[in-house]
């Protein structure tokens, strides 16, 4: 058993060894920083996994949570570990009734080869980019073969779900009007296959059609990948099989083409970015009350120093 002082060394270990508690506060630590993250990230660096990680967005409704449910079952029967983080970008909060929560209510919730953890999209360094790169290393230290990330695709969190997974999924439903509006919104450059589930109702047919010829009208150079559209009837059961094998075929083409190291040294470019400059920010004393900024700050106000040279002194401080 941990004690509640564990160290990041024994929460490390501990993960490693398939304890799901330790792992759940090693995540917590992601979402709320502090000195002993910097130490978690250093025990981990070494053990940078080979895990499949799956970003999922769609609407409201469309069945990201039922997708993503189905796609664990199959995977566990692969028996390959899977490791679900559901990020919320509506609230501030983690560990709320999320998407998750009602993932982990169906089926999983004793099988110690699924883990599954809401995440508030508010981390310690602002945003989905700011807490969810580390949770993924961490899940992927833990030895995770799948990860999933989930988010509802509202805004700018379907981007950046996109920037930090292998393989995103974007889920339609028919007569959602979801197609047209995932053309509007740009949804084609971050897709990587789509889903249109719900596929026993009416419209999905309409839905494949306006699918296919929104990428009729893109242009795909011969070496690209070209994202196949999947239909799932996921409440079902249907058409998960098909979904998981595009994936296997997108892990494959990632890897033979060279395009999936180049997604990993993105990801790790803008990791380090957002660490980076949210640490000069700090040292800068960008927060309003408090620091060099605000002395400078009333000085310029006053006309005593033009901007430029303020900007200067501060980042020469
Ligand atoms: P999310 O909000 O995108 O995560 O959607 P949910 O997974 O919570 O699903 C929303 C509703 O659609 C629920 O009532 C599901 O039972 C239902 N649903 C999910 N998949 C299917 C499907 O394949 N067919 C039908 N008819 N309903 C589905």
């Amino acid at each position: 058993m941990l004690s509640r002082a564990a160290v990041p060394a024994e929460l490390v270990a501990a993960a490693r060894a398939g304890d799901a508690r330790a792992l759940g506060r090693l995540v917590s630590l992601a979402e709320n920083g502090g000195p002993q993250l910097r130490s978690v990230m250093r025990l981990i660096a070494p053990h940078a996994g080979e895990a499949q990680i799956v970003g999922l967005t769609g609407a409201p409704g469309v069945g990201k949570s039922t997708v993503t449910g189905a796609l664990v079952r199959t995977y566990r029967g692969r028996g390959q570990r899977v490791g679900v983080l559901a990020v919320d970008p509506t609230s501030p909060f983690s560990g709320g009734a999320l998407l998750g929560d009602r993932v982990r209510m169906q089926d999983h919730a004793t099988d110690e080869g699924v883990f599954i953890r809401s995440m508030a999209n508010r981390g310690h360094l602002g945003g989905l980019a700011g807490a969810t790169p580390q949770a993924l290393r961490i899940l992927e230290a833990a030895g995770f073969d799948v990860i999933i990330i989930e988010t509802v695709g509202v805004g700018q969190a379907e981007v950046e779900i996109a920037s930090l997974a292998d393989s995103t999924l974007v889920v339609v439903a028919p007569g959602m009007g979801d197609s047209i509006q995932a053309a509007k919104a740009g949804i084609l450059e971050i897709a990587d296959i789509f889903v249109v589930n719900k596929s026993d109702r009416p419209g999905a047919q309409e839905s494949v059609r306006d699918l296919r010829t929104m990428l009729a009208m893109a242009s795909f150079a011969a070496a690209d990948w070209k994202p196949p559209i999947v239909t799932t009837s996921a409440a079902a059961g249907e058409g998960i099989g098909d979904l998981a094998g595009q994936l296997d075929a997108h892990r494959s083409w990632l890897s033979q083409s060279g395009a999936g190291a180049r997604r990993r040294c993105a990801r790790a470019r803008a990791e380090i970015s957002v660490i980076a400059v949210t640490e000069l920010r700090r040292r800068l004393g960008g927060l309003p009350g408090e620091g060099r900024l605000d002395d400078l700050a009333g000085q310029v106000a006053r006309g005593e120093l033009d901007a430029y040279a303020a900007a200067d002194d501060l980042i020469g401080a």
